[in-house]
């Protein structure tokens, strides 16, 4: 429309405009009004909302452990306390959790094995409560241990128990349990038991060591050397006993014989074996002798040569005088080895015994250096005999007698050799068969009394070894020669004519 038509509208047109600008401005007014209410109503229903469900929504208590709700410690291992944890959730709110106290009853001793509950429990208000538990078993899987005693030497016989060396139990939780240990043997193994008081069971073996080392042992039924007349009897065979075996004495075997016809020494020897293999022997040595006139006319043909080696001395003055009291002649295997007495050597002589050589010295280590040094010491004491008797002895007595080892020591061998050479010296070294024991320890005058009157029994000629440097050999010999003589015994010297009485050379 062009402004001149308007204009020609004129107020009309006016009024026409105003009305319109008056219909818009309403229109904006109802739009900004209906928005107001859309944006009030959200916000009703939003709180309204909120407060239904504030309402309608609780707040529940719930529980839950930490870890596992049973577990099994070994005893004396720790125990955790993993715990448990509270809350309370709500039944529409889910997504909010708050959490709450909780509070432990009960606790563990890992030193003693039981079962044991561990209760968590927490409070929500004061009506809600809760509660979880735990078990915790703490037990003990470790068995005993034994422990053996072992000696590395010791054995058992075969056939023979074994001897408990011994051994000690210990538990873990018990302790000492060596009281409840049981053994059992089976085929050479011993099983050791034993169990604690959680049912575990310990166990050891022993398998026994089953040895035999000893060598049958044996008693010979006569004495080890004999004298005996020519013509007499001596005493043979043995028995023999093993301490696994068992009586042996079939197995013995014997080597050597006796010819009681022809005077001589006769060596018999008895051997025997275990099963093992252990070999025993034993020997005998018989001397058969040939009597001389004096001897045949003895009482009863039991001859009794005392012998009293290493004087004379302070004690010789009193022997002599006791030998004389009974008329008794003894032989005297004398020594320089106290100066002060060797007048007695004349006494001796002068009284009808034998005076013989023993040592100038009696020091082995001198007297057995060499064959040579021996001979030297042996015609020091000739010397001596000769000044004293004006005789020459010929019968001497070995220092340890022919069958010492002692010797060896200083010269293998010289036993052999001087026992040769003694001979092509026209020489008799005389040993015994009766030990009056006196050499060995100090016994008293009555046991040295015991030694010779038993021994002199087993004999029908006795060279009995006697000392008069001992004071208790010579303090027995009135009570000895009494006793001799009421049992029909007839006491000689040694004279070259007499039976000898040789040891086995050792050396
Ligand atoms: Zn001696």
């Amino acid at each position: 429309m062009s402004d001149g038509l308007r204009e020609e509208q004129g107020p009309e047109l006016r009024r026409e405009k105003e009305t319109g600008n008056r219909r818009s401005a309403e229109k904006k007014k109802r739009k900004r009004r209906a928005a107001f209410l859309v944006c009030f109503g959200v916000v009703a229903a939003i709180l309204l909302s909120i407060v239904v469900v504030a309402a309608v929504n609780r707040w529940r208590l719930h529980m839950k452990l930490n870890g596992k709700s049973s577990e099994t410690i070994e005893v004396f291992d720790p125990y955790k306390e993993e715990g448990a944890k509270a809350w309370t959730e709500g039944t529409l709110l889910k997504f909010i959790r708050r959490p709450q106290k909780v509070t432990v009853n009960g606790e563990v001793d890992t030193g003693k094995i039981g079962d044991y509950t561990i209760t968590y429990t927490a409070e929500y208000g004061s009506k809600q409560q809760a509660s979880v538990t735990r078990t915790v078993k703490v037990e003990d899987t470790e068995a005993p241990v034994i422990t053996l005693v072992s000696n590395p030497d010791s054995y058992t016989l075969p056939g023979h128990e074994y001897v408990e060396e011994g051994y000690s139990a210990t538990d873990n939780y018990d302790g000492d349990l060596t009281a409840n240990v049981t053994s059992s043997e089976n085929n050479g193994v011993i099983t050791y038991t034993v169990a604690d008081s959680s049912g575990n069971v310990g166990t050891a073996t022993r398998t026994i060591n089953y040895k035999d080392p000893n060598a049958p042992v044996i008693t010979l039924n006569g004495d080890a050397q004999q004298t005996i007349i020519v013509g007499g009897t001596w005493t043979s065979g043995c028995t023999a006993v093993d301490d696994v075996d068992g009586d042996v004495t079939s197995k013995v075997t014997q080597t050597g014989d006796v010819d009681v016809n022809t005077p001589g020494t006769y060596t018999v020897t008895y051997t025997v074996s275990d099963t093992a293999g252990n070999t025993a022997t034993a020997t005998q040595t018989i001397t058969v002798v040939q009597l001389t006139n004096d001897e045949n006319q003895a009482v009863n043909g039991k001859v009794i040569y005392l012998t009293f080696d290493d004087g004379p001395c302070e004690y010789t003055d009193q022997l002599l005088a006791t030998l004389a009291k009974y008329n008794v002649h003894a032989t005297f295997f004398t020594t320089s080895q106290f100066p002060d007495y060797l007048y007695c050597i004349q006494e001796e002589a002068a009284a009808g015994h034998t005076v013989a050589v023993h040592t100038y010295s009696h020091e082995f280590s001198q007297v057995y250096a060499s064959p040579d040094a021996y001979w030297s010491d042996f015609n020091q004491q000739a010397a001596v005999i000769q000044q004293y008797t004006g005789q020459t002895p010929t019968i001497f007595r070995f220092p340890g007698g022919s069958s010492n080892t002692t010797s060896a020591k200083y010269c293998p061998g010289i036993m052999t050799e001087l026992a040769a050479e003694a001979a092509q010296k026209g020489l008799t070294y005389v040993d015994w068969n009766v030990s009056s024991g006196d050499a060995d320890g100090q016994p008293t005058a009555d046991q040295t009394f015991q030694n010779i009157i038993t021994g002199v029994q087993s004999h029908d000629v006795s060279f009995v070894l006697c000392h008069d440097i001992h004071k208790s050999t010579v303090d027995c010999m009135d009570q000895t020669i009494q006793w001799c003589l009421e049992n029909g015994y007839t006491f000689l010297p040694i004279t070259a004519n007499s039976p000898t009485c040789h040891h086995h050379i050792a050396n």
